[in-house]
């Protein structure tokens, strides 16, 4: 078997709450495959967010080390982190934050634009990315003349723009109905086993997480397999 893209090893994150720690991560071992999707299920305020932020180096860890391919990322400074971010990780969240003055090609274009590709090479690859997400039609169109799961798939075409190893993704379709939600779902997963991403993805949606490669949990501060 290949290297995992994604290497969660021996996290620890400890928050300061008055005179007491909350240890919120205790030991968190996760290892995600190239074309693999995982599932993160796990009540709220279990940690999942601050997982995805510790895995996506948003955060650092107490303790513990972030792999990302075969690389630790503990010992990198802030420029070196935002370096990695921008070419090797993908963000999805619940809402799609995209700038409402852009058409949905350039918000797809802005992130490889600022690692320096041309205007022309980033503009193919927009879309190419919104054609296989049904929404090569759509690419003049602003994020307000969208419907949630349109602005979701751009969402999706931005956040894999620079064709990062990892993709994080924190209730993609909390925010859509439920047709829709399955829709994107499917593009999304569609897209991680075409492009070998490996995804991590925290959903409380058990009906999508079934979808998913596998599914873990978040149990007393480590990261626990499901079925
Ligand atoms: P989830 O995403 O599973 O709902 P979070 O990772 O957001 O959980 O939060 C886990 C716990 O850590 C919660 O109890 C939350 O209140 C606490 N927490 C998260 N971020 C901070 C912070 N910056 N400072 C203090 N406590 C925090």
């Amino acid at each position: 078997m290949s290297d995992p893209a994604l290497f969660i090893n021996q996290v620890e994150r400890r928050y300061k709450q008055g005179d007491n720690e909350l240890a919120i991560l205790r030991g968190a071992d996760l290892a995600v495959w190239p074309g693999q999707s995982v599932a993160l299920i796990a009540p709220s305020g279990a940690g999942k967010s601050t997982l995805l932020q510790i895995a996506g180096l948003l955060e650092k860890p107490d303790g513990g080390e972030v792999y990302i391919g075969q690389a630790p990322t503990s010992h990198l400074d802030d420029e070196a982190r935002t370096s990695l971010r921008r070419l090797d990780i993908g963000f999805v969240y619940q809402f799609h934050h995209l700038l409402p003055e852009f058409s949905a090609a350039e918000n797809v274009m802005m992130p490889q634009m600022i690692r320096g590709l041309s205007k022309k090479v980033a503009r193919e690859r927009s879309l190419e990315l919104l054609t296989y997400l049904g929404l090569g039609e759509r690419e003049k169109h602003r994020p307000g003349e969208l419907s949630g799961g349109e602005q979701q798939r751009v969402a999706i075409a931005r956040a894999v723009a620079n064709g990062p190893r990892v993709l994080l993704a924190d209730e993609p379709t909390g925010n859509l109905d439920p047709r829709t939600a399955d829709h994107v779902f499917g593009a999304l997963t569609d897209l991680v086993r075409f492009s070998g991403l490996a995804a991590l993805i925290a959903t409380h949606n058990m009906e999508l997480a079934r979808r998913m490669d596998r599914r873990v949990t978040l149990r007393d501060g480590k990261i626990v397999e499901l079925e």
